[in-house]
């Protein structure tokens, strides 16, 4: 079946010269169409390292393109339902780096990135991110970065940003998704949405990927596809079952879920939702719904 996922951190692994559980062959062995791969640099460096690491993670995702014919990049262009070979796609997560420099944006931009969310979990030039109260929200800056945004058809992604931010996000940005998620019904997190968030998404026809992390999905170091599959029911029981996909945070998190240790494993998953939920559901929620999501923005353009 057609899979999609919407953030995974295999580019900073690979960075760090670590072996990232993203790769070609879990990729084709789990049958990934579409793959967001994230550009991430740790807060806690310099603004100049974190620029350098940005750099280096971009160069070394278009040598994995160039070196790869399972890999396919090409930013801009409509995304078939083939998962013999796989879409790889570009964000960035957390901006503080760039912060309101347009050029830097446009050159990222023409390096391939189309979405980016302007803080991580902490509160910067951009953005307060969800560590942060509520009395913080979008700069005079982050507003600016939305309206570039907008005019450049960049997806806008608020995972990490605190709730005052997201819905500053929902009010000014045209395309907006939360890549890696789980429902605040079911655990309440600061990394988790709402369910007036979620509406918002759904109204906005917006698009949400859930992670695989055990931590954000019951609150403990272990979880099941059972507990995967209670996400999915709450969110199809508030209708929001077209707008849901995957966001599994692979090579971002510490732990996973039970028998889904990296992407080889998606045709498990597949079968177990396939035994508890209609087809059409799962065919949305493991692949449809972000690649029909991705053509639809990048059509508009
Ligand atoms: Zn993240």
């Amino acid at each position: 079946m057609y899979t999609a996922d919407a953030h995974c951190d295999a580019l900073l692994k690979i960075a760090q010269s670590d072996s990232p559980l993203v790769n070609i062959d879990t990729l084709k062995k789990g049958g990934v169409g579409l793959q967001n791969f994230a550009l991430f640099a740790p807060v806690e460096s310099s603004i100049y390292e974190q620029q350098e690491m940005i750099k280096k993670e971009i160069t070394l995702f278009h040598m994995c393109v160039k070196q790869s014919d399972n890999l396919h990049s090409n930013p801009f262009t409509f995304i078939k339902n083939d998962n013999t070979y796989t879409d790889a796609i570009l964000s960035l997560e957390g901006a503080g780096m760039l912060g309101d420099n347009l050029d830097m944006w446009n050159d990222l931009k023409n390096k391939g990135v189309e979405m980016a969310s302007l803080t991580w979990n902490e509160r910067n030039n951009l953005a307060a991110g969800s560590s942060q109260p509520n009395r913080y929200g979008l700069t005079r800056a982050g507003k600016k970065v939305i309206q570039w945004q907008n005019n450049n058809n960049i997806v806008t992604d608020t995972a990490h940003l605190n709730e005052q931010s997201f819905w500053q996000v929902i009010e000014l940005a045209d395309t907006v998704v939360v890549s890696h998620t789980n429902t605040r019904a079911l655990l309440d997190h600061p990394r988790n949405i709402t369910d007036k968030q979620v509406a918002a998404l759904v109204n906005k026809n917006g698009f949400i990927g859930l992670t695989f992390y055990p931590l954000f999905i019951n609150g403990t170091n272990r979880a099941d596809f059972s507990d995967f599959g209670r996400q999915v029911e709450h969110l199809c029981s508030i209708g929001a079952s077209d707008i849901i996909g995957l966001g599994s945070d692979f090579d971002g998190i510490s732990s996973t879920i039970n028998g889904l240790s990296n992407p080889s494993d998606y045709p498990a998953l597949i079968n177990w939702l396939l035994a508890r939920f209609d087809e059409n559901i799962v065919e949305g929620l493991v692949g449809e719904n972000f690649r029909k999501f991705w053509n639809r923005r990048r059509i508009k353009r």
